[in-house]
């Protein structure tokens, strides 16, 4: 098979992937929804900055620092590329997805929610697309309202529109794909429904950048929110997306150095977008090695890739289906590689601490999404993704490992 070839090729890239070992036996990396590896090229990119071209960005005008910022700002033009934006839109960096929506939470609820407004979230979120608006909410006099799933981890529309019917909501927050389910929201869809209500969507995306191939436009998304180290890039940095002109109004987030224009004791005036929302020596090293990422990502075709992880899924997902007692989390039509599942009578983290003894490295516990797991009937879970590198033979290995502890634990 043409996909098996060119991806087990891709393998060879990431040195944890291709020669790790934990307990004796070879890693099998089934946790990619919480944090991908490395390519190779990322590694070098970052360590040939630090080895030659360190530098710090913006401030000054000699050359080491000139380049470091044509470095920089490089890479803010090639995520513009990537995710097509249209000039309108503006890339800030951060320090990853809980980092932009902590921005956005903060800063255009200060600009839109007066006291008895709603902000729309759905039940399927992480927590920290939850928590940074409940605290905004509860600065504000605001109050949030929760879109439900069903059975099969599909949001509840009709709750939405009925929520937006309503009038006072101004913001909806979601994930473009659920960390607890792999499930896919219809974004454009409940983009298009919150304009037609007035109300701005954030997008958190820090699941879908690393899976997807869509254009930011088409999303119709107002903000979106992802982090490198899902996809590919280093810890400490992600990005926020969003129109010039909302940030333009939007107050800034944090103080400090590169986000000014003057600064006097009487008053200070901020700089424009994106700076304005950069305060303090960014994460230069890091946004050089999120560059590299995406210069890894465009490598790849992501509609093959698309492919080739819902093939890793389809087969996981057979394979968890034979087994006796277990029940999958979220079977939605639309899902990303992703799949969480409870076994009668077995606790996950003892199921997860066996696999580990095979060399094989799953997510347990509430999966930071406590009120998804509740909606399911379980606080804690067991969560397998999948990502470029996985193998056809490390799924039927995990199956196998599975089959083996739950005979053992049962
Ligand atoms: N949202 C979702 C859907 C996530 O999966 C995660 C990471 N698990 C986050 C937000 C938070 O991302 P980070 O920890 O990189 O800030």
């Amino acid at each position: 098979m043409e996909l098996r070839n060119y991806f087990s090729a891709k393998r060879l890239d990431f040195p944890i992937i291709a020669n790790a070992q934990v307990h004796g036996k070879k890693l099998i990396y089934l946790d990619s929804a919480a944090t991908s590896h490395k390519p190779k090229s990322v590694i070098e990119a970052m360590q040939t900055f630090y080895l030659h071209d360190y530098a710090t960005v913006h401030r000054t005008i000699y050359s080491m620092t000139e380049q470091a910022t044509a470095a920089y700002e490089a890479v803010r033009s090639q995520i513009k590329r990537h995710f097509q934006l249209s000039p309108s839109k503006e890339v800030i960096f951060t320090r990853g997805t809980t980092d932009a929506l902590n921005l956005v939470a903060s800063s255009l609820s200060t600009l839109l929610l007066k006291p008895g407004d709603e902000v729309i979230l759905s039940a399927m979120e992480h927590h920290s697309n939850i928590v940074p608006w409940q605290m905004a909410c509860e600065r504000l006099g605001a109050k949030l309202r929760v879109i439900p799933f069903d059975a099969a981890g599909v949001l509840d529309l009709e709750s939405y529109r009925k929520f937006l019917q309503g009038g006072r909501a101004k913001i909806v927050a979601v994930a473009h794909m659920a960390n607890s389910t792999g499930t896919i929201h219809p974004i454009r869809e409940m983009a298009n429904l919150a304009h037609e209500y007035g109300a701005y969507l954030v997008v958190d995306g820090a699941q879908s950048a690393a899976h997807l191939s869509f254009s930011l436009e088409e999303l119709k998304a107002d903000f979106y929110c992802f982090s490198s180290h899902k996809l590919y890039g280093p810890t400490g940095v992600g990005c926020l997306i969003a129109d010039r002109g909302l940030l333009e109004r939007m107050p800034p987030y944090q103080g400090g150095g590169d986000m000014i224009r003057q600064v006097t004791f009487e008053k200070t005036t901020y700089n424009d977008p994106p700076l304005k929302f950069e305060a303090g020596t960014p994460m230069i090293a890091e946004v050089i090695g999120l560059g590299a990422a995406f210069s890894y990502l465009e490598q790849i075709d992501l509609k093959k890739l698309e492919q080739w992880e819902n093939h890793l899924l389809q087969q996981a997902t057979e394979g968890l289906k034979e087994l006796p007692g277990l029940r999958i989390l979220g079977e939605a039509p639309k899902k990303g590689p992703i799949l969480t599942f409870i076994v009668e009578g077995v606790h996950p983290l003892d199921l997860a601490t066996l696999l580990d003894l095979d060399g094989i490295a799953v997510r347990s516990g509430h999966l930071c999404a406590q009120p998804t797991l509740a909606a399911f009937g379980t606080p804690y879970a067991c969560r397998a993704s999948f990502s470029l590198y996985n193998t056809e033979e490390e799924i039927s290995a995990f199956l196998a490992s599975l089959q083996k502890t739950l005979k053992k634990l049962k």
